[in-house]
C-alpha cells in the first residue's frame, strides 16, 4: 500500500500487523461516512436523528446475532473490545465459578478472572494434547459453576484451537465455555452453534472495522442474573428513592443491563458492517486467499537457515495469517526495525501479550528479561521476543 509521510511524499509500505489491529475497509469507511450525518444519541430520544440511531443501533445487534449465529436464550453486549468482553463475563460470573485456561492464552484471555479460582493449563503440544489436558483438568474437578476459556486462534503461532473438541470436553464435564475469537473471527467463521460454545468475544478492530467497539455474544442467562458491568443510566429502567433514604434500582434484564452509558453507536454500526461484508466475501475464499500467502511466506522463510518459526503444534497445524518466528543471532526488535527502515515492511515485535506462551516456545525460564530487558542474542542464542507477521484476505 502507498502510505502519506508527515514530511510529504508517499512510501510504498506493507502493513504485516494486522493480528493488532486489521485496516478497517473502505466499505466500512464509507458506510460510517453515509450515517455520519444523520447520528445522534440512543433509547428514548423524540427527534429523528435517535429514532434513526436507535434503529440502526439495533440493527448492527442483529448483524452482529446474524454472524455469530445466535440462537434462542442468546444475546450481543457490545462493549470496547475482547479485553472488556472477557472482563464482563468475568464480573457476571456466578459465585463460586471456577475457571480453566491455558496458560498458552493471550493475557485478555488469561488475566481476567480475578477474585475467582482459576486453574492454568499447561501450554499443549498439540489439538490432541490441549482436549487432553482439560478433560483430565475438570475430571474430578468439584461440582458447581465452571468456565474454561479458550483462544481461537493464538495470536503468536496463528495456530487454529479445536474448539468444538475442547467445548465437548467442557460441556461433558458440566463446564461452560467462552470462545476468545479476536484472531479468529477475522479468518474463519465464528458461529456459536456450530463451535458448540456458549460466548464468543471478539474486536471490531481486527475485524477491518475502527477501534472502540467489540462483542460479547451467546447466553444470555449468567448476564441477566449478574450484577451490572458498570452502573448508570441506560442500563436501569427504575430508579426510586426509598423511605429510608437509599435508592431502589430496577436494572434492564436485556444487553442494555451491561452496556450503561451512552453507548458506541458508530462504532456498533462500523463492526456491524465489517461483519456483513465479511460475510458477503466468503470465509471460503478468503481462507483460500489466505492460505496461498501463509505458503508463500512459510517458504521464503523456510529458505532463510536462520529463522526459526514458533509453533505449538507443529508444521502441520491449521493455521490463519499469523506467524512468529526468531532468527539466529538477531534481537528480534532489532530485526524487525529492520525490515520497516530498510524494507518497509511493518511487522511486530514483542512478547504479544502472551508473556507464558513465548517462554514456553523460546524455552526460557520464568525470570529471563521480559519484554523491555531483552538482551542483545549473540549467535546461536535467543532473546525473549519474536517477530510477528499478520495479516488478512480481508482487505
Ligand atoms: N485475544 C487475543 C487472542 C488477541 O490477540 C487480542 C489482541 O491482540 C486480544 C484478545 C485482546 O483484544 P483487544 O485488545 O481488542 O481487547
Amino acid at each position: 500500500m502507498s502510505v502519506p509521510l508527515v514530511t510529504g511524499g508517499e512510501v510504498t509500505y506493507a502493513a504485516l500487523d494486522y493480528a493488532a489491529s486489521a485496516p478497517a475497509l473502505q466499505r466500512v469507511w464509507d458506510d460510517v461516512a453515509a450515517y455520519a450525518p444523520y447520528y445522534g444519541s440512543v433509547h428514548r430520544g423524540a427527534g429523528y436523528l435517535s429514532q434513526l440511531s436507535t434503529e440502526l443501533f439495533e440493527q448492527s445487534r442483529a448483524a452482529v446475532a446474524e454472524f455469530v449465529g445466535c440462537g434462542e436464550g442468546d444475546q450481543v453486549v457490545f462493549t470496547r473490545a475482547t479485553t472488556d468482553s472477557l472482563n464482563l463475563l468475568s464480573a457476571a460470573l456466578p459465585t463460586g465459578t471456577r475457571v480453566y485456561v491455558f496458560e498458552s492464552e493471550h493475557h485478555a484471555s488469561l488475566l481476567p478472572w480475578r477474585g475467582h479460582d482459576v486453574t492454568y493449563l499447561d501450554a499443549p503440544r498439540s489439538p490432541e494434547q490441549a482436549v487432553a489436558t482439560l478433560e483430565s483438568a475438570l475430571h474430578g474437578a468439584p461440582r458447581g459453576p465452571k468456565l474454561v476459556c479458550v483462544t481461537g486462534a493464538s495470536n503468536v503461532t496463528g495456530e487454529v484451537w479445536p474448539v468444538r473438541e475442547l467445548a465437548r470436553a467442557a460441556h461433558r464435564h458440566g463446564a461452560r465455555i467462552v470462545l476468545d475469537a479476536a484472531q479468529l473471527a477475522p479468518h474463519r467463521p465464528v458461529r456459536i452453534g456450530e463451535l458448540e460454545v456458549d460466548w464468543v468475544a471478539f474486536s471490531g478492530h481486527k475485524l477491518y472495522a475502527p477501534f472502540g467497539a467489540g462483542v460479547l455474544a451467546g447466553r444470555a442467562d449468567w448476564l441477566r442474573e449478574a450484577e451490572p458491568y458498570l452502573a448508570g443510566g441506560g442500563a436501569s429502567r427504575k430508579v426510586a428513592r426509598r423511605d429510608d433514604g437509599g435508592v431502589d434500582v430496577e436494572w434492564h434484564t436485556n444487553a442494555a443491563r451491561h452496556e450503561a452509558g451512552s453507548p458506541n453507536v458508530i462504532g456498533a454500526y462500523a463492526l456491524a458492517s465489517a461483519c456483513r461484508a465479511l460475510t458477503e466475501a466468503g470465509f471460503a475464499r478468503l481462507v483460500a486467499r489466505e492460505e496461498e500467502l501463509l505458503e508463500k511466506l512459510r517458504a521464503g522463510l523456510a529458505a532463510v537457515p536462520e529463522v526459526s518459526v514458533l509453533a505449538l503444534f507443529g508444521d502441520e497445524a491449521d493455521r490463519v495469517g499469523v506467524l512468529s518466528f526468531v532468527v539466529d543471532g538477531w534481537n528480534s526488535s532489532h530485526f524487525a526495525a529492520a525490515l520497516s527502515a530498510e524494507y518497509g515492511i511493518g511487522v511486530r515485535d514483542g512478547l504479544f501479550c502472551a508473556h507464558p506462551l513465548l517462554r514456553t516456545l523460546l524455552g526460557q525460564e520464568d525470570d529471563a528479561p521480559g519484554e523491555c530487558g531483552a538482551p542483545d542474542a549473540e549467535p546461536g542464542e535467543r532473546s525473549l521476543n519474536a517477530v510477528r507477521v499478520s495479516f488478512g484476505a480481508g482487505t
